[in-house]
């Protein structure tokens, strides 16, 4: 109550101060009040923008590319703008598996000249779905540029959309809790079961999914984070204008490998919409499930076999569960008329893990003994992404971005950040609650902690999705942790 009261009094005398800049002294007596009443409305607004490709299409998300057979659900750019008065924010999460700094910065360059928002103030992340069109070159997967290209003016659209449709909005948030449905997919396992990873070394102490109900098992290399976070917009009257939610798991898998699905995100967002009666309204209620920090995190119980399923039912029983809690956590909501809006992003210059001469050479070697068009094993599969990072950069800048939405924080990472990192994040923000979307403004690879990269294991192994320097994850808390500070 107190937070909210001095922010009320901060606003008002935020809104009186920007007003007397505005008008001088020829302002009519009652401005200033009318002029702070309009600083002091917030506004919500929502849009998708279909991202569909073609049949035909290039699939990634493995390490062997795949073509769209089939279109099993529709895939959206979910976009959500927020206005404080003053400051403007809007969210977009594509379902996609990862998409490049080139074709994001492309997006906010179309959303900054057509809807005057800067790019600064614009967060866009993918799902990371493994069955979305190949945005990102990962393994063997190539992007189209004529799908890049629709991609980033779709994205454009759809917060231009979001945009027409700002409307006075109030806003809130909580935290539930979904522990069932992540697992902590790096394993230890019993000495001398690991076999050698793809570059001839024996030293991983972790297997990235190994066997189910494996008796070599030992226990997970880290921890799990089950909360669900829900950001609620509605409308004064309390019609529901969007929800915004995050959870940390990778993805669920849908079982069809070739046909194009939005997995859990998609099925999320409608069951959502269900659970809330927000069906059928205009503008369209919209809901975005953003991905939390789920490097190392994913639906596979280990210790116990599933029963075999039906393809898509796993991802419906995922995308119900988060919804069933997200939607109890909105039963207990207290809703604000206005909260500030702030963001700070920065570019943070981050070290890159070059193959050596030797470790060229090495995958040469193996490369000129491959057979046939595709690469079969993971050696091969290696050695051509160390070939590829022959000329990889020493450095390369991440975009790192905070924003705040009243007392409630929000940290954006272009990697597929480690569950630990993001369960700091959530205890040193000044912000309660904190959570993190990955995979947003860039993709650049895996982010284990230090001590990860220690343990080795697939998501280690050095690889155009893991390059950067192993004190990476370190070095972009610290930095979030200072935009945090700033925000304050
Ligand atoms: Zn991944």
């Amino acid at each position: 109550m107190h937070t909210a009261f001095s922010g009320i009094i901060l606003g008002v005398v935020l809104a009186l101060v920007v007003c007397a800049a505005l008008d001088g002294f020829s302002a009519p007596p009652d401005a200033p009040v009318e002029a702070a009443s309009k600083a002091r409305q917030f506004r919500a607004g929502a849009a998708t923008s279909n991202i569909t490709p073609r049949l035909g299409t290039s699939i990634n998300g493995y390490f062997n590319d795949r073509r769209a057979t089939h279109i099993h659900d529709e895939l959206h750019a979910r976009c959500l703008v927020l206005d404080d008065g003053q400051t403007r924010l809007a969210i977009a999460v594509c379902d996609s598996c990862m998409i490049p700094r080139e074709v994001l910065d492309a997006a906010k360059r179309q959303i900054a000249e057509k809807h005057g928002l800067a790019p600064e103030h614009v967060l866009i992340s993918a799902t990371h779905t493994h069955t979305a069109p190949t945005s990102a070159a990962v393994f063997q997967s190539e992007p189209d540029r004529h799908y890049t290209e629709f991609l980033a003016g779709r994205i454009a659209d759809g917060v231009g959309r979001a945009i027409n449709n700002l409307a006075p909005a109030k806003i809130a948030w909580g935290v539930g809790r979904e522990p069932s449905q992540v697992f902590n997919r790096r394993w230890k396992m019993k000495p001398g079961t690991i076999p050698p990873n793809p570059f001839g070394g024996t030293n991983d102490l972790v297997k990235m999914n190994p066997p189910i109900e494996s008796p070599n098992l030992v226990e997970p290399a880290g921890p799990t984070d089950p909360e669900v976070t829900v950001v609620s917009v509605q409308s004064p009257a309390g019609r529901p204008i969007a929800l915004l939610a995050n959870y940390s798991l990778h993805y669920v898998g849908t079982g069809r490998d070739a046909e194009v699905s939005a997995d859990y995100y998609g099925a999320f967002a409608e069951r959502i919409g269900q659970l809330l009666g927000a069906d059928r309204q205009d503008p369209p209620f919209v809901a975005l499930l953003s991905n939390g920090t789920s490097g190392n995190i994913n639906n596979i119980n280990f210790r116990q076999k599933r029963p075999p399923q039906p393809p898509y039912e796993q991802m419906r029983a995922v995308a119900d569960a988060v919804a069933a809690e997200a939607h109890r956590v909105c039963q207990s909501l207290q809703y604000q008329d206005w909260v500030p809006l702030s963001v700070r992003a920065t570019k943070l210059k981050v070290g890159v893990r070059r193959p050596s001469p030797e470790e060229v050479e090495r995958a040469e070697t193996i490369l000129a003994q491959a057979k046939g068009k595709e690469l079969k094993t993971p050696e091969q599969v290696f050695a051509r992404e160390t070939v590829l990072m022959k000329d990889y950069p020493k450095d390369m800048p991440l975009i790192i971005q905070a924003m705040r939405i009243g007392d409630l924080g929000l940290a954006a990472i272009p990697c597929e950040v480690f569950a630990e990192t993001g369960l700091a994040i959530k205890q040193q923000s000044p912000f309660k609650p904190t959570f993190t979307i990955e995979l947003a403004n860039g993709c650049s690879g895996y982010l284990p902690t230090p001590e990860q990269h220690q343990l080795g294991g697939y998501e280690t192994w050095r690889a155009r999705s893991s390059f950067l320097e192993t004190e990476a994850a370190p070095k972009i808390f610290a930095t979030l942790m200072g935009l945090f500070a700033q925000l304050r």
